[in-house]
């Protein structure tokens, strides 16, 4: 089962600044049965509301600092994907064990490993 864990600020179209990412993928992953939330440095409240805001609702709302956590929460996936579009991001991402995208390297739909 596929970790779908995803940035806010410069990833997604609703982030400040928006990335490229569209609340479409949100959306299709959550209907594919993956498990999806966001791992922002924005405090988990102000996540809530964005989401809550959007109507779309989230798995987990965490820190990308804390993906630790967050893979420790979900022991039944098998794999761990982070998309983010900053330094920290990958840091933490490669550090906890997930694999990482940056947002504008994000693999086509049907390219090899990929997750679509
Ligand atoms: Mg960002």
């Amino acid at each position: 089962m596929v970790l779908l864990s995803l940035d806010i600020d410069g990833t997604l179209e609703v982030g400040d600044p928006p990335g490229s990412i569209p609340l479409r993928l949100i959306h299709r992953a959550r209907e594919l049965g993956y498990i999806v939330g966001s791992s922002s440095d924005r405090v988990v409240s102000d996540q809530e509301r964005l989401w809550q805001r959007h109507g779309v609702l989230m798995d987990f709302v965490g820190h990308k600092h804390k993906l630790d956590e967050v893979r420790a929460r979900f022991p039944q996936a098998t794999r761990w994907i982070h998309i983010g579009d900053g330094n920290a991001d990958e840091v933490y991402a490669l550090r906890y064990g997930f694999e990482f995208h940056w947002v504008h390297e994000v693999p086509e739909e049907g390219a090899p490993g990929w997750i679509f």
